[in-house]
């Protein structure tokens, strides 16, 4: 049954919440490879809907003494590979629509490295710059009691993402363990090294970032110290990816954050600029570079554009102006369905987000995994697990593209598509 081919649609081909561009995008994506995955139609249907959403309503009481009720979603995309495992984010923007994007896209990464996961992904629509620690610990507690029936370290397990961090992670752990009665540091990932949390977990998606780049560029028979870089975004993505890229001897020659950015052709010095924006609270205005806008930065000339903010940012609109040989994806979704077909034309290839960002749902995995065992690794070791995870997908997308030439987008989601499939094919769909 569960490899029907043919599939009864129903009229209204999308439910109104999950009518979104982001979700667009992810379907766009995986109608695109169905067909090369051989994935039967049936199980490709499966694979299209989350299988469980939850809307909540979260009421804060806030410093001022009066009451703020945001939304907040929980989307889970397939429990098929194992627990689903994915970030919570707090940004104003959050959609239902969006969540069911990004947890597809988690499936994929999951699935693409092999880890006993499905995908996931959460959120509270809010301004989180407009929060006091007050109101964002009152808004966690709160928002995690609210997911108490959906979560849990054998069911869905979440995770840092936008504007949440290792203190989000404690508070979400600690509401989950005070209403179970003991500590469970294996309910959430990317928590404290006190409560159970990972060495190298906060950095772990740039260095992953950078892994793949590194070898990427290999094989392309470049040479990183030779390249220029530009970084869009310098959270905690972009901010480690800059880093990293510098210490391998890349010359890196644009940096944004939200309100901009800075250029310097000739390099800049990335320790002495992360000093700056902390003290002045952005890039722009770093001595010695130009400032640049953020539609500007995109288009500056360089070697390699790693996208490290959010979604949505190489569109139709821009990317015939892409100046980059290539682009790597540290944020999840930055380039449309246009703009791949644009860079693909021009011959600009893509390290795709299922693959490039990968690294922090890979240490997410190593942090679980020790909390279980109750048993943790040293920096070294998990440096080593991380890149032998990284350079082992990429080689299996990279020799995919290569034999079946296909962009290395659609290369990736071949192979994670056919692995959530297989599992699905195996167990059947429970009448
Ligand atoms: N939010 C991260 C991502 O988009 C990490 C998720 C996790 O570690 O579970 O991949």
């Amino acid at each position: 049954m569960a490899g029907a081919d043919t599939v009864a649609r129903p009229a209204e081909e999308l439910p109104p919440e999950l009518d979104d561009p982001l979700f667009h995008q992810a379907l766009g994506q995986l109608d695109g490879v169905v067909e090369r995955a051989g994935v039967s139609a049936g199980l490709a249907e499966v694979l299209r809907f989350p299988e469980r959403a939850l809307a909540v309503a979260v009421p804060v009481e806030l410093d001022d003494a009066s009451m703020a009720v945001f939304p907040g979603y929980r989307v889970q995309h397939s429990s098929v590979l194992g627990p689903t495992k994915g970030g919570i984010r707090f940004d104003p923007e959050v959609t239902l629509g969006e969540c069911a994007a990004l947890a597809m896209w988690m499936s994929w990464k999951c699935a693409l490295l092999r880890l006993p996961y499905g995908g996931a992904k959460g959120g509270v629509r809010c301004n989180p710059r407009s929060l006091s620690d007050g109101e964002r610990e009152r808004l966690t507690r709160r928002f995690t009691a609210e997911l108490l029936p959906v979560i849990g370290p054998q069911r869905d397990i979440p995770a840092p993402d936008m504007a949440t961090d290792e203190q989000t992670m404690a508070w979400m752990m600690d509401t989950y363990s005070m209403q179970v009665g003991h500590a469970v540091p294996g309910i959430v990932t990317g928590k404290p090294l006190s409560v159970g949390g990972s060495v190298l977990r906060p950095e772990a998606t740039g260095i992953g970032v950078v892994m793949v780049v590194e070898e990427a560029v290999r094989r392309l028979g470049w040479t990183l110290s030779d390249l220029s870089v530009v970084v869009q975004g310098c959270g905690k993505v972009g901010g480690v990816a800059c880093r990293e890229l510098a210490e391998r001897g890349a010359r890196v020659v644009g940096v944004s954050d939200i309100g901009g950015g800075v250029h310097a052709p000739d390099g800049l010095d990335v320790v002495a600029l992360d000093g700056w924006r902390r003290e002045q609270g952005a890039v722009a205005g770093f001595p010695g570079a130009d400032d640049v806008t953020n539609a500007e930065l995109l288009e500056l000339p360089c070697d390699v554009l790693v996208l490290a903010a959010t979604e949505e940012q190489l569109t139709g609109e821009n990317a015939d102006r892409v100046r980059a040989r290539l682009v790597a994806e540290g944020a999840n979704g930055p380039t449309t369905l246009a703009a791949d077909e644009i860079l693909a034309e021009r011959g600009i290839p893509i390290l795709p987000d299922i693959l490039t960002n990968a690294g922090g749902v890979a240490v997410s995995y190593f942090e679980w995994v020790q909390d279980i065992q109750r048993l943790f690794w040293d920096a070294a070791e998990i440096r080593t697990r991380l890149g032998e995870l990284m350079r082992g997908a990429l080689d299996r997308v990279w020799r995919l593209a290569e034999a079946e030439e296909l962009p290395l987008r659609r290369a990736a989601l071949v192979l994670s598509i056919r692995e959530v499939a297989a599992a699905l094919r195996a167990r059947g769909i429970h009448p």
